[in-house]
């Protein structure tokens, strides 16, 4: 299970309440416009490892970063805390579902390289290779057409239908873990493949990356995950919500939850949970502080 915990360094990818490798990159720059990450952007890295990406990441020659790398076989490297900017999208723009106009990606967004070739063309020996010379077996090939149109080879030039490295699932597995952790964390409200944000210049991460289906689950996920809890039966009183994680802090409301109130779990300090109440038809009404104890889960 893969969660993000905040470090005075900044934010961390954990696994099983281990951190991931970190391996630094300078290629980064200081906090996201309005202070948080609002998108989930997803690349692949050409035919570099997970390591070799990394690795290349933490070189400033590079001018390049990532948020995290993961390889084929489910191995995760992290380059950049997730609070700062990492320069993975380049020049490129994506507007919302809400209709908002979004320019230079890096200011709103964080970035996962998922370690594949991408575009391959035929060998005459019956295998695939990238622009870059990484060699593909047959059975790791789907041919498509990408939505942005031909690809272009220098050596074949302009192609329909290219072949396409395939996602494996071990790597995919970790991918929707990270996702999922990365959304609920931040609240993202959209994932995209730099060949939206940059439809004329990228082709990452292409189609083999089933990215309807990565959204639905995990934004699916993200929902169903929706930690739900009720104000424990019979709290006398009912229970204070207040402003801090203290009983000495002033309440949000002067009436207590009643018993049975239904509440969303946001974060926690010790016991005290900072809470979304929720009415009937599970619309937000107020936050604020509870002390825990009196909680159930609905
Ligand atoms: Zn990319």
């Amino acid at each position: 299970m893969f969660k993000i915990r905040s470090l005075a360094k900044g934010d961390f990818l954990y696994h099983d309440n281990k951190r991931v490798e970190y391996s630094a990159s300078p290629n980064r720059s200081g906090g996201h416009a309005n202070g948080q990450p609002s998108i989930l952007v997803m690349h692949y890295t050409a035919g570099s490892s997970a390591r070799s990406s990394a690795n290349w990441f933490a070189n400033p020659a590079a001018k390049a970063s990532a948020h995290i790398t993961i390889g084929r076989d489910g191995e995760v490297i992290q380059s950049v805390p997730f609070d700062q900017r990492a320069w993975h999208a380049g020049k490129s723009s994506w507007t919302t579902s809400d209709g908002v106009k979004l320019s230079g990606l890096n200011s709103h967004s964080i970035g996962i390289e998922l370690a594949n070739a991408g575009a391959c063309i035929a060998t005459a020996s019956g295998g695939w290779v990238n622009p870059l010379g990484v060699r593909v077996s047959s059975d790791d090939i789907v041919e498509a057409r990408h939505k942005n149109g031909p690809v272009w080879f220098q050596s074949a030039g302009h192609v329909a239908e290219p072949g396409w490295e395939i996602y494996p699932a071990a790597q995919m597995r970790a991918a929707i873990d990270i996702a999922t952790a990365l959304v609920e964390t931040y609240s993202l409200r959209e994932i995209v493949g730099h060949d939206d944000i940059s439809p004329s210049r990228k082709n990452d991460p292409g189609p083999a990356f089933d990215m309807a289906g990565f959204r639905g689950v995990v934004f699916g996920r993200s929902e169903d995950q929706a930690d739900l809890y009720r104000v424990r039966p019979g709290t006398p009183d009912g229970l204070a919500i207040r402003t801090e994680p203290t009983k000495f802090s002033a309440k949000v409301q002067d009436q207590n939850l009643v018993p049975g109130t239904v509440v969303e779990f946001n974060e926690s300090d010790g016991n005290w949970w900072f809470v979304t109440v929720l009415d009937a038809n599970g619309n937000d009404q107020l936050d604020g502080w509870v002390y825990s104890k009196y909680l159930i889960e609905a």
